[in-house]
């Protein structure tokens, strides 16, 4: 199938702005690094989850559903944009978001992404890391069933093959504006999480015939596991697509020296970045994901891993909303 072809619902602001960091280039001497704000795709505050969204909110209206049900961890961006979508739609949606971040502060428990999915009149249930299992889910799809309703199960992150087309129409969006510009893309830098975004611009580089380097910056271990999950996604999203060509597995890049104690736990290098970004540029990131992969584009660039003329795009996947959850380490 054309990805014209494939069923979409519009729900991001889109195209998100490509802007360049003068000052974070200069202050670390180069690369020349832009940013793809998709921090501002809308949908409840922004974020790369409405981008795959509007693709799995599509096959959810076609199979007639009227519930959204999704998972994900407390502070879940993804959970936040689910339940903005279906807010917007006229879905019910029901959230399913186990504590598997050991932070308990009460900006976490209820600020935040909490507060968004509470105000977007989303159904929350916070289990236990123990409680949960796959089996909760099968729980509550089961129980909205019995009482009348149809739902629609997302995946965490989103990050199905149909999600991840979201990110390969995304990666012509860019390449267009860089062709505008006239940048040639050395580096693209993306955090890697449930991996769909990642794999997503992987398909779509590839289809593309683009030859930029893709490095993930894992945010949670490990960079093997994260991999095969690019790899898996990226591959069957370009199945999708009927394409033909060679694997895409010696394309695949994730580093995972960022993690730090584990997902969502906060690192000093993460802290540096987000207030070097916000202070030099004006520019909010977020506390899980993208501030742990600027710090891991300013090691990079530490490193002298780059030519000072190099141009390297920063995807800015959004949770910025996660910063009011994390008020005490800023
Ligand atoms: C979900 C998320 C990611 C990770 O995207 P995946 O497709 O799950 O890998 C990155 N940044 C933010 C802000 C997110 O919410």
């Amino acid at each position: 199938m054309k990805l014209a072809d494939v069923a979409r619902v519009r729900l991001a602001h889109l195209p998100t702005p490509l802007e360049f960091l003068p000052r974070l280039s200069d202050y670390l001497g180069g690369p020349r690094i832009w940013v793809k704000r998709d921090d501002q795709t809308g949908l409840a505050l922004g974020g790369n989850k409405a981008r795959k969204l509007e693709f799995l909110v599509a096959e959810a209206l076609a199979q007639g559903c009227d519930t959204l049900v999704t998972t994900g961890g407390p502070q879940s961006n993804h959970a936040r944009q689910t339940a903005a979508a279906a807010a917007k739609l006229g879905l019910h949606c029901e959230l399913v978001l186990p504590r598997v971040v050991p932070w308990s502060t009460p900006e976490y428990e209820q600020s935040g992404n909490v507060l968004l999915d509470r105000l977007l009149g989303a159904g929350l249930e916070f289990p236990t890391a123990e409680e949960f299992s796959p089996q909760s889910i099968d729980k509550v799809l089961t129980g909205l069933t019995a009482q009348g309703r149809k739902p629609y199960f997302i995946p965490v992150g989103g990050s199905t093959p149909l999600g991840a087309l979201g990110y390969v129409l995304a990666v012509g969006e860019l390449l267009g504006q860089a062709q505008d510009l006239q940048i040639p893309i050395h580096t693209i830098v993306v955090p890697t999480g449930s991996a769909g975004t990642h794999a997503g611009i992987l398909a779509g580089l590839i289809e593309a015939e683009h030859p930029a380097h893709l490095q993930g910056f894992a945010v949670s271990a490990t960079a093997r596991e994260k991999e095969a999950l690019v790899a898996t996604l990226a591959q069957q999203a370009l199945e999708l697509l009927e394409y033909t060509g060679p694997a895409v597995g010696p394309r695949v890049h994730v580093d995972d020296r960022f993690v730090g104690p584990g997902y969502g736990l906060p690192t000093d290098a993460m802290i540096e970045a987000v207030k070097l970004v916000a202070r030099l540029e004006g520019l909010l990131l977020d506390p899980v994901y993208t501030g742990k992969a600027m710090a891991g584009l300013i090691d990079l660039a530490r490193q002298g891993k780059f030519a000072p003329t190099d141009h390297v795009i920063f995807w800015h996947t959004g949770g910025t909303p996660g910063l009011f959850a994390y008020q005490q380490i800023f």
